[in-house]
């Protein structure tokens, strides 16, 4: 059996699997708002809750929506977790080794070993929700990089971008321009809102786009070219075997059709052989992930 933990911005997960990928139990909460340690006592709570209903004493492994490296926390969604000695203070309240990696680092070997890309030698996880992230993983072997960042599109700059995207786009990270900033749940319904001045979620947009609402559809479509132009620079750059979208807005659809279209414009060649594909394990992937971190 593992035992992993995804400390998501909005629900900290807590999974059992066996040692062939069956989720066991899964227990979830609220992640607390801004507060480092209620989220640290969340997280107890939970891991006793579930080791009380299934034995377990061994490692935990633990997904962050952030960087992890030397144990502490680095440019988290979660900024009540920045600069935190985690690896440290996790283990000291949960009595036993954690092994951390970012969400998309967790999603990515979860999908590698168990999911849409198993068999598959190289492939790039691409998790999109509130915030966006990556992974890599090569024959089944997470690449966490000299900096623990390894796989990190999305706080580089858009690529290919067009004049107006030039202005503004102020990332959550500091900085400007990041992809997070337009290809991601928030990126999306600010997109939107900036059109319409409209507050809407990314699922209803989508949802909105396929009844043929055309302002909608104009949002989806700039989103599809955005992460057509964010996958064709993975290609260009690491050229995978496969790329694995999730997260809320990884989950649409109809971007199995529309984003490799986008390609010829950007990746030299004729034929593309990168498979595409979306996670079927919903936002339980990256728990699913994190289980696997210490194996
Ligand atoms: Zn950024």
């Amino acid at each position: 059996m593992r035992l992993g933990l995804d400390i998501g911005s909005r629900i900290i997960s807590a999974a059992i699997l066996s040692d062939g990928g069956e989720f066991l139990c899964l227990k979830q909460a609220s992640t607390p708002a801004d507060s480092y340690l209620n989220t640290l006592s969340t997280i107890s709570k939970l891991i006793a809750d579930i080791t009380a209903e299934i034995p377990y004493d061994d490692v935990i492994g633990v997904a962050v929506p952030g960087f992890v490296h030397e144990g502490v926390a680095q440019n988290s969604f979660l900024d009540s977790l920045n600069d935190k000695h985690l690896q440290a203070d996790l283990q000291a309240s949960l009595g036993r080794h954690v092994v951390l990696a970012n969400s998309g680092a967790c999603f990515t070997l979860w999908e590698a070993r168990h999911g849409r890309a198993k068999d598959v030698d190289c492939v790039f996880g691409m998790l999109i929700d509130d915030s966006s992230w990556g992974g890599l993983v090569i024959d089944n072997k997470l690449i966490r990089g000299r900096h623990d960042i390894a796989a990190n599109w999305s706080h580089i700059p858009l690529p290919w971008p067009v004049p107006h995207e030039l202005d503004g786009h102020e990332c959550w990270c500091g900085r400007a321009a990041c992809l997070d900033s337009f290809v991601s749940a928030r990126g999306m319904e600010d997109d939107y809102f900036q059109i319409t001045n409209t507050q809407l979620s990314a699922t209803a947009i989508a949802t909105a786009a396929d009844a043929i609402d055309i302002v909608a559809e104009s949002a989806l479509q700039v989103l599809e070219d955005r992460i057509g132009r964010a996958t064709a620079l993975i290609i260009n750059m690491v050229d995978p075997d496969v790329i694995v979208l999730g997260g809320a807005v990884g989950r649409f659809e109809r971007l199995l059709t529309t984003v490799p279209r986008k390609w010829p414009g950007y990746i030299h060649g004729a034929k593309f052989k990168t498979q595409l594909v979306q996670s079927a394990t919903g936002d339980n992937a990256v728990v699913a992930g994190a289980a696997l971190l210490n194996s």
